[in-house]
């Protein structure tokens, strides 16, 4: 995998060209233009990725992950059968990401308590299922309560919403949304093409349940011009109805960039109701990493999951390496462009 140590600080590219990122590579590719293709025009021989001014795809998914022993690739092809799309094997694949940490967070057995110290879940508490991209390990397949959720909120429930990260615990209900470059901003209109019949399933499912859980209607919160977070809505829709169904608190918890929307805790609550079990939250992958750095875990794992953290880029931003994570408990606060 490959990360800021053996990265080139600076790429070259010309109008026709870019030079392969890895350090001492001399080989230039065709330059590609709009949509990211992987195409051998555009590979690196030495190294077999695929390049473009900002980003590059592996050969394999697997190149991109930490966690690949045959337990893991068994439930990955699990979740496959379920899962909408995957780019994996992309180098700013924010699913790469996840699976990166909270597979680590869970075989490692800290997932418990990284719930308590950062999202704030009590302490008697206990995690049941880890459940990644709507596939549950406990029932083998697609999470029934979410099945059931999408069949009473959703006009396509077989293409219906897809938490990152779902983690169902004895006494609470868990979504994860998690973001790597990619803003929250999504409208109603950019996804779907009847937003009428969308909106009328929303608002009219669960006896109701919109307002019992939000204080503006789903226009103020999906249409462009309005707050424009369609996912974030109906993850707070479905997930607090579900969690409202099996008796369990519910925190929906937005996962970003310590840099990227910073203000969406105070944005989302204004629309949302405050009654009942029920907390919208904002963490960091910057806030893990730190959590990860302090835990006293020891072994081969962390280290593993410490040096890719470290590491981690989102690719070039004209010709300049990016750093992914704006603090490292080691080197403190630092540019996001290394220097
Ligand atoms: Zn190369």
């Amino acid at each position: 995998m490959l990360g800021k140590e053996n990265l080139k600080k600076t790429i070259k590219i010309t109008e026709k060209t870019v030079e392969c990122p890895v350090k001492g590579c001399n080989e230039e590719v065709e330059r590609q233009k709009n949509h990211f293709k992987k195409e051998s025009k555009f590979k690196c021989p030495k190294h077999s990725i695929y390049i473009s001014p900002s980003t590059w795809e592996y050969e394999e998914e697997t190149d991109n992950l930490l966690w690949k022993d045959e337990c893991d690739l068994d439930l990955l092809n699990n979740i496959k059968n379920v899962k909408r799309e995957s780019r994996m094997a992309h180098d700013n694949s924010e699913d790469a990401l996840t699976w990166n940490i909270f597979r680590f967070l869970e075989k490692n057995k800290i997932i418990c308590d990284f719930l308590k110290e950062v999202i704030g879940i009590s302490d008697d508490d206990s995690v049941k299922d880890v459940i990644y991209w709507s596939y549950s390990q406990s029932q083998r397949g697609l999470w029934s309560c979410l099945k059931e959720g999408r069949e009473e909120f959703e006009t396509k429930p077989d293409k219906g919403s897809e938490p990152d990260i779902i983690i169902l615990c004895n006494k609470s209900l868990i979504i994860i949304e998690a973001k790597l470059g990619a803003p929250n901003k999504i409208c109603l209109s950019q996804k779907i093409k009847k937003p009428e019949k969308v909106e009328r399933n929303y608002v009219s499912g669960g006896d109701g349940w919109w307002d019992k859980v939000f204080s503006s209607d789903f226009k103020t919160l999906t249409k462009k011009g309005g707050i424009e977070k369609y996912e974030l809505s109906r993850f707070w829709l479905i997930g607090s109805w579900i969690a409202s169904q099996l008796n369990l608190n519910f925190y929906l918890i937005n996962l970003t960039l310590s840099n990227k929307e910073e203000n969406i805790e105070n944005i989302f609550k204004e629309h949302i109701k405050k009654d009942g079990p029920k907390i919208f939250k904002r963490i960091t992958w910057e806030q893990i990493f730190e959590y990860v750095s302090n835990n006293k875990l020891s072994g081969s794992d962390k280290k593993k999951v410490i040096d890719y953290l470290e590491n981690k880029t989102l690719g070039y931003k004209n010709e300049n390496l990016k750093k992914a994570f704006l603090c490292s408990p080691k080197t403190g606060l630092k540019s996001k462009i290394y220097d």
